[in-house]
């Protein structure tokens, strides 16, 4: 497979560390807010790239971290050592504890997750009921679990010589790392530039780019709500190491793949691969791989502070079924930048719906594999992951004059992919009794006033199963017979 590596500036042809083994860790979730579109985009993006290795046979072992602590704000949303944790806002914002916060959000992003079919980094959909309670048996390390860890790498790139202590923080010099800057390019004093406030808070800073690898409790962080024991004192570690202890903790000191949105590709990447090399003599990563943005229409990146409503819930809210959303995202290539329009969504649901359509117009009938579309759609997946042509090819098939049985089978194998649902198209051929859809519309009605969004995508797609398709408008909810 082949794919395009942030550090090579090329498409390569992956070369697992392990034969048919792939080992790859996503950049999670900062759970200090619900996930909005961008975050969804990225989340998406790379359980396509998950489905499609185990499509394609490899065996996945895959990791995505929970940030729970010391992810802080900036003025530009690349991380900086000096903002206020994200936790602790929200946790004042609410009048509840930063785990309590934690745990909260955890909980939205495996509803999200599980309605958007974005698998577990354990290869499985998440199971109803699932809380944050459970979640690191399905792959999911949080950093707070982490903290003994990232204690004992800090220590080897301490004993390695590329750190020093000041009064406020223990830190790493980048000056030790001759190619610190590989992903750039940039030279180290052009990076000063973007830094330089920093150095006005700790006056015992070397080098503006210098990162935190450990916060003392003092000073700003007097008051820092969730703090540690450690051979530096007291205090929180910094974000860049939480991903470098939980990812070489669960994939080894070599792994193949490390995800992220290319925002993370100037700081936290580069400092991660900086952490690598200060604790290991050598990068820990073979293949950086990054999605690109999704923005608003000022070309904006969209975020979480700054509330976009562009959160599931909202989307749903809108009339939009979760599929629509995910058919959206994995239909545009993970190197193009997305700019969010309700209009492209639209343009999206119609897509799919005709999909669907054409999947219902086949029928039930079993049939085979046709060999002739299945390697079109790897030969897209292994380009690059160019899913754009592999959702052209999957339209080709349904186009196509094949036995609709065989057909069939073709669409629900590319579904391992895709994850769009494409199984559960099917309706009944007999009548439906009479005022049970207006009782499902109803039942409908409660549960979306009651916010169980699982119920009430569990009525419309009961109402689908008897052949009509709910749409959510302004005026309520509008049934078509399909
Ligand atoms: P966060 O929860 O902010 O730590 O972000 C989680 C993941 O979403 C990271 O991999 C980010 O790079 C990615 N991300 C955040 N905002 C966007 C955006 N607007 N477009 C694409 N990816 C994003
Ligand atoms: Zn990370």
């Amino acid at each position: 497979m082949k794919l395009y590596s942030t550090l090579d500036k090329d498409i390569v042809e992956i070369q697992p560390v392990k034969t048919g083994q792939v080992s790859m860790y996503s950049c999670g979730p900062t759970v200090y807010y619900r996930m909005q579109i961008g975050n969804i985009r990225a989340y998406v993006n790379w359980d396509i790239l998950h489905r499609a290795l185990m499509y394609l046979g490899y065996e996945v072992k895959r990791v995505m971290n929970i940030t729970d602590v010391g992810h802080m704000t900036s003025e530009d949303d690349f991380g900086s050592d000096f903002g206020e944790d994200k936790l602790d806002i929200q946790s004042q914002k609410e009048g509840v504890q930063p785990i309590d916060i934690a745990n909260k959000y955890i909980d939205t992003v495996i509803e999200d997750f599980r309605a958007l079919n974005i698998l577990a980094p354990n290869g499985e959909l998440l199971p109803v009921g699932l809380t944050h309670l459970d979640i690191q048996k399905y792959g999911f390390p949080r950093a707070t679990e982490y903290i003994q860890e990232m204690i004992e790498i800090i220590k080897k790139i301490e004993g390695n010589g590329y750190t020093y202590e000041t009064d406020q923080a223990l830190y790493f010099d980048v000056t030790k790392v001759d190619d610190y800057n590989i992903f750039t390019g940039q030279a180290l004093e052009e990076k000063e530039v973007g830094v330089r406030e920093e150095v006005e808070v700790d006056p015992e800073k070397k080098h503006p780019a210098d990162f935190v690898l450990w916060m003392k409790k003092v000073g700003k962080y007097e008051k820092h709500l969730m703090n540690w024991d450690s051979p530096w004192g007291v205090g929180f570690p910094g974000w860049h190491i939480e991903c470098t202890a939980m990812s070489v903790a669960l994939l080894g000191e070599s792994f193949d793949i490390h995800t992220g949105g290319i925002d993370h590709i100037p700081v936290h990447h580069t400092n991660e691969r900086a952490q690598n090399i200060g604790a290991f003599g050598h990068p820990a990563v073979k293949y950086w791989i990054h999605n690109e943005w999704v923005v608003n229409k000022d070309d904006s990146k969209i975020s979480k502070s700054k509330g976009t409503k562009t959160y599931l819930p909202n989307l749903v809210g809108m009339g939009f079924d979760p599929m629509d959303i995910r058919y959206y995202l994995l239909s545009i290539n993970y190197r193009t930048k997305i700019q969010f329009s309700h209009e492209a969504l639209e343009g999206a649901r119609n897509a799919r719906i005709a999909i669907t359509r054409r999947i219902t117009e086949l029928g039930s009938e079993n049939g085979n594999l046709l060999p002739e579309f299945v390697l079109k759609f790897k030969d897209s997946l292994e380009d690059n992951l160019n899913m754009s042509k592999a959702v052209a090819i999957l339209n080709e098939l349904l186009r196509s004059n094949n036995q609709k049985g065989d057909i069939l089978a073709t669409v629900l194998d590319f579904d391992r992919v895709l994850g769009l649902d494409l199984d559960k198209v099917s309706v009944k051929e007999e009548g439906i009794e009479d005022g049970r859809l207006e009782e499902l519309l109803s039942l409908r009605e409660k549960a979306k006033i009651a916010k169980d969004y699982q119920e009430s995508d569990r009525l419309r797609d009961e109402m689908y199963s008897l052949g009509f398709i709910v749409k959510d408008t302004p005026e309520g909810q509008k049934v078509e017979r399909i």
